[in-house]
């Protein structure tokens, strides 16, 4: 089963503090990388997490907030230097090309590889080796959009007995039909269909951004493994968040439940909390399964139990 895995290499919002940098998470897969959002110092936490930026990489923005995506220029920047020759895929808010386009002449950043940019809008707006992605409207203060991160589908659980029965010798012919390939036997082509059961969903790892809770994150966050979401105050900060567009910790578990997701992570700290200890336990009140993110935090991502 290929790992998926969840590191964040910044959990603040607005400003930095002496424990957490500005937002960023990678999301990892056998040789994929995905980052959502790029603040500034996300070239330090890449290189002190070892993810290599070689790799098939995609780059999500949520929104052209600066905490959100100032450290996106010092990484193309690093990736020129290394030499980079294949291409990065980008998904933003359009004007973020615009951005890149002005900033890396006046700087005179001579990227050695191309930039593959789709401008965000709901709907579709990625589908990869491993993975599909999908984006919605948020609520925040600018035009701001929320990912799901989808796994493509994996094949149905494999039946050796049908495979015995139907004459499939084990081997690389079961590895094949478990792989979801059909195969040739004495003349016959035998179908997965016929030795395995349905497929069945991949994973799913939502991210909010910077938003107000919505019924429309709850529909594209439904039934999600891991929910990332923005829990930028506490509940006693209720009439900040309305004011900045952001989700208090209980807001988010509010979500959680609604969506009926299975994990939830909050991140997007406000500098006023020093320990998040505190909103984790407000948040666990309404949805039990909430964790806190920090700087270097990975967390796996599993299958639901069948
Ligand atoms: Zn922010
Ligand atoms: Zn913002």
């Amino acid at each position: 089963m290929a790992k998926l895995s969840v590191t964040f290499l910044g959990t603040s919002s607005a400003a930095p503090t002496k424990a957490r940098g500005l937002p960023s998470i990678a999301l990892r897969r056998e040789g994929e990388l995905i980052l959502m959002d790029c603040g500034e110092g996300v070239q330090r936490r890449v290189l002190s997490e070892s993810i290599g930026l070689g790799k098939d990489t995609t780059i999500l923005i949520t929104h052209l907030h600066g905490d959100h995506v100032a450290g996106l220029l010092g990484l193309l920047q690093t990736m020129s230097l290394a030499q980079r020759r294949r291409p990065l895929t980008i998904v933003a808010p359009a004007k973020l090309l615009k951005w890149l386009e002005v900033t890396s002449e006046l700087l005179n950043i001579g990227l050695t590889f191309p930039i593959e940019f789709t401008a965000v809008k709901p709907g579709v707006v990625l589908r990869s080796s491993s993975f599909r992605v999908r984006a919605a409207r948020a609520l925040h203060s600018v035009e701001a959009y929320s990912y799901l991160v989808e796994e493509n589908p994996r094949p149905g659980v494999f039946y050796p007995e049908k495979a015995k029965s139907l004459g499939v010798p084990e081997g690389k012919f079961w590895s094949r039909l478990q792989r979801g390939r059909s195969v040739l036997v004495k003349g016959r082509k035998i179908l997965p269909s016929e030795v395995t059961g349905p497929t069945r969903p991949g994973r799913k790892v939502g991210y909010s951004g910077d938003t107000r809770p919505s019924s429309g994150l709850s529909r594209l966050f439904k039934g999600c493994d891991l929910l990332i979401f923005d829990s930028t105050f506490s509940a006693s900060d209720q009439l900040r968040a309305v004011e900045r567009k952001h989700s208090t910790c209980v807001e988010a578990a509010e979500l959680a439940k609604r969506a009926g997701v299975r994990r939830l992570v909050l991140t997007h700290f406000s500098a006023r909390y020093t320990s998040t200890a505190g909103l984790v336990r407000e948040a666990k009140k309404v949805f039990p399964n909430t964790v806190a993110a920090s700087d270097g935090l990975t967390l796996e991502v599993d299958y639901p139990s069948e």
